[in-house]
């Protein structure tokens, strides 16, 4: 694999395990002296820092920016509200009402530029935060995480896919789901890791991964967590897709009460960071 290749660690729903495998699968790579970065984009919920003995080097906000408009200076002539495709802009001619709806507005300045009156300024909005951390010596996890009350980390989250260096293997902790925070996640990797469980909940949620990606056309392999438990659908899925099976995680308690206490496994058994390192490989092998 050459260096400067992204991986992105995703699941179909969270509590699978995606957070587990995308912490120690860079532990375990850095380890063995590979450069790499991660990147936590899992904006609603970023906790791969707990996991690192980090230093905070650097934050800055991702705003957006949201018109305003002085009704003083507005001719009520509504072009702004036809410009905008989003129906963003709350209109009444008649009654002389004219407001724009933060939550529905994408800052796209199409109706300041529609505007002949000089009736819309603009503010900025705070989305949330990029920050940079440093765990071990140039180890970077970058942390992408929306600020309350917003409606997308979007935005937050493609701000945090700047940093990716291209330089090295760049691990993307992706947020769960299919939604638009994965997909923008995963069409900046080069392979997904899908963690998934062995239960009829698991495959479901897995099946429309897989079909988001196939979508996209973006390849992928999947790891299944808490092997043992459930039934055996989820190999048959994989096998009748076509998808490589990259690594089998037993249910284990030791697994969960290390996971609670904020351990890497990868750091506190030489087996599972063997493991983990034959994941990367495997990985390798599938690109
Ligand atoms: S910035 Fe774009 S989305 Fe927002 S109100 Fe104006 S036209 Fe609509
Ligand atoms: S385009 Fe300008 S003047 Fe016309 S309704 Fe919108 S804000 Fe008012």
């Amino acid at each position: 694999m050459r260096a400067g290749m992204t991986i992105a660690i995703a699941s179909g729903k969270g509590g699978t395990g995606k957070t587990f495998v995308s912490t120690n699968l860079f532990n375990a790579i850095v380890g063995e002296g590979d450069g790499a970065m991660l990147i936590d984009c899992d904006a609603e919920e970023p906790d791969d820092t707990l996991f690192f003995n980090v230093k905070r080097v650097c934050s800055r906000e991702v705003t957006q920016k949201i018109p305003v408009i002085d009704a003083g200076k507005c001719t009520f002539c509504g072009r702004c509200r036809e410009y905008c495709n989003y129906n963003a802009i709350f209109f009444l001619k008649e009654a002389r009402r004219i407001k724009v709806m933060d939550d529905l507005c994408h800052g796209c300045g199409a109706c300041s530029a529609a505007c002949r009156s000089g009736a819309i300024s603009e503010k900025e909005k705070p989305l949330g935060t990029v920050t940079d951390y440093l765990a071990g010596e140039n180890l970077k996890i970058v942390e992408a995480r929306m600020h309350p009350g917003n409606k997308s980390p979007v935005e937050v989250i493609r701000e945090a896919l700047k940093e990716a260096d291209t330089a090295v293997t760049v691990l993307l902790d992706a947020p769960p789901g299919t939604s638009c925070p994965f997909v923008n996640t995963v069409s900046a990797a080069d392979f997904t890791v899908l963690v998934t469980e062995p239960t009829p909940f698991g495959v479901a949620d897995l099946k429309q991964a897989v079909k988001a990606l196939k979508n996209i056309g973006k390849r992928c392999g999947a790891v299944v967590n808490k092997a043992g438990m459930g039934d055996g659908e989820v190999y048959a899925y994989l096998k009748a897709e076509g998808i490589p099976l990259l690594m089998s995680i037993p249910f284990d308690r030791n697994i969960a009460e290390s996971c609670s206490k904020g351990e890497l496994i990868t750091d506190t058994d030489g087996r599972w960071k063997a493991e983990f390192r034959k994941l990367f490989e495997t990985i390798r092998e599938n690109l």
